[in-house]
């Protein structure tokens, strides 16, 4: 019996043939070889449901919204608010004006950024990220920091990825303004201790942002039981259509935020003297925005709906325990980020080749991994590596497909060396 038919304890249902019959793409063959697709921390493919959900859309009910009377501009206006409201279970949150549609998790950084932000972070003030973000969540607060004359302050990890809690706290004080951190590493897949971090920054009275983007493929989330200020996700990576994602802030935060881009529909009443604006969310929404792509995202929620979250997470759990053992017992190869707690993403470098190298091998193999520094520059410089191969895992992939990428790995390490 091959490793990967052995099959420990299933903790999960899900059919996963069932489940890839749903994804068109998955049937492509690559270089002559089936795909193997594991690149799902950059981005997962769309299942038929998402696909004709947006198709439907366009070809039945399209219209502009909120601006007409005609049936097509309220079948579309409900659809949209329909998504929102998909939106707003999805994440737990109490209220819908809670949910402001944004392109993905980096709009809605850059939304906090520059206006909670720009109102709320002074000269003197600090921002605490911490050491496993991502550009996303690092650059915007930079810019931030220069305009003001703010400071920048990263809390540390241990060589195995975990965040030094205890640390953080002591970094916290009277000028920290905001803590903005990933729930999930993209890099290393390490699961930040959210819920203690929220509470840390409430105790010292200091508002938490959280960037899931690589935390709501995987895990559960609840923004009410979780406490945070502002949760940021990207649709793309839960298997709805790219340009869509949401931000979730506290009523009383965005009530009091000014808005960021103007125009269209975030406006109350406008003369040449002066503008007054909308209600939340819409006072963020500047523009026609994009309707399809919020419901190709509410369907895509639908979907993993439909799998059950506590599926997904365990089924994944499996795939990175089992990728975990496969890589690991490769001569010459080691894993990048062993925090206890991860999400399915698996770091690797492998001594005297550069990953780059190994993916354009996996490649011809019909593999698909992510190698460099995945948008985590100062990571790899506290890691002392100027780039990893970066396997990533949903709950369409299969054992079999890792073995397939360890021996392609073996492969490639035997055509390197
Ligand atoms: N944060 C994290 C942790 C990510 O992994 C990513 C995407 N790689 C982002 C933010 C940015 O997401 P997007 O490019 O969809 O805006």
């Amino acid at each position: 019996m091959s490793p990967a038919a052995q099959t420990l304890e299933r903790k999960w249902d899900l059919d996963v043939e069932k489940i890839r019959a749903d994804f068109p793409i998955l049937q492509k063959r690559v270089h002559g070889k089936p795909l193997v697709y594991l690149d799902n921390a950059a981005s997962t493919q769309k299942p038929r449901q998402v696909i004709e959900a947006l198709s439907r859309f366009y070809f039945e009910s399209y219209s502009n919204i909120h601006r007409g009377i005609h049936e097509l501009s309220q079948e579309a206006t409900a659809a949209h608010d329909d998504a929102r409201e998909k939106v707003r279970r999805f994440l737990g949150a109490s209220d819908r004006h809670e949910i402001v549609f944004v392109r993905g998790a980096t709009e809605a950084i850059n939304l906090v950024v520059w206006s909670w932000g720009w109102q709320n972070v002074g000269a003197g003030d600090e921002v605490l990220i911490t050491a496993l973000e991502h550009h996303a969540n690092i650059v915007p607060w930079q810019m931030l920091c220069a305009r003001k004359g703010a400071s920048l302050c990263v809390a540390p990890i241990d060589d195995r990825g975990v965040l030094l809690l205890d640390k953080m706290e002591k970094m916290i004080n009277g000028r920290t303004r905001i803590i903005a951190a990933t729930h999930v590493s993209n890099v290393l897949g390490t699961v930040n201790p959210v819920h203690e971090m929220i509470e840390m920054g409430h105790r010292h009275g200091v508002p938490v942002l959280i960037d899931g983007a690589q935390a709501v493929p995987h895990t559960a989330v609840d923004v009410a039981a979780l406490g945070c200020d502002f949760y940021v996700f990207s649709g793309h990576k839960i298997y709805g259509p790219s340009g869509i994602g949401a931000l979730y802030g506290r009523r009383e935060l965005l009530d009091e935020m000014p808005p960021w881009q103007c125009g269209g529909d975030m406006i109350d009443r406008v003369t040449y003297d002066k503008t007054t604006f909308n209600v939340v969310p819409y006072k963020f929404e500047a523009g026609t925005p994009d309707i399809a792509g919020a419901i190709g995202l509410g369907a895509a929620i639908d979907y993993m709906g439909k799998i059950g979250i506590e599926n997904i997470a365990a089924y994944e759990q499996d795939l990175l325990d089992y990728a975990t053992a496969r890589l690991g017992e490769i001569p010459g190869l080691r894993i990048v980020g062993t925090a206890p707690h991860k999400a399915s993403v698996v770091s690797f470098v492998v001594d005297g080749t550069h990953p780059t190298d190994i993916a354009t091998i996996l490649d011809q193999e019909g593999v698909a991994i992510r190698t460099g520094h995945h948008c985590a520059m100062p990571l790899m410089e506290r890691l002392g590596l100027p780039g990893t191969a970066r396997a990533s895992f949903s709950f369409y992939n299969t054992r079999e497909e890792i073995d397939v990428l360890a021996g392609a790995v073996k492969k490639a390490i035997e055509m390197l060396r």
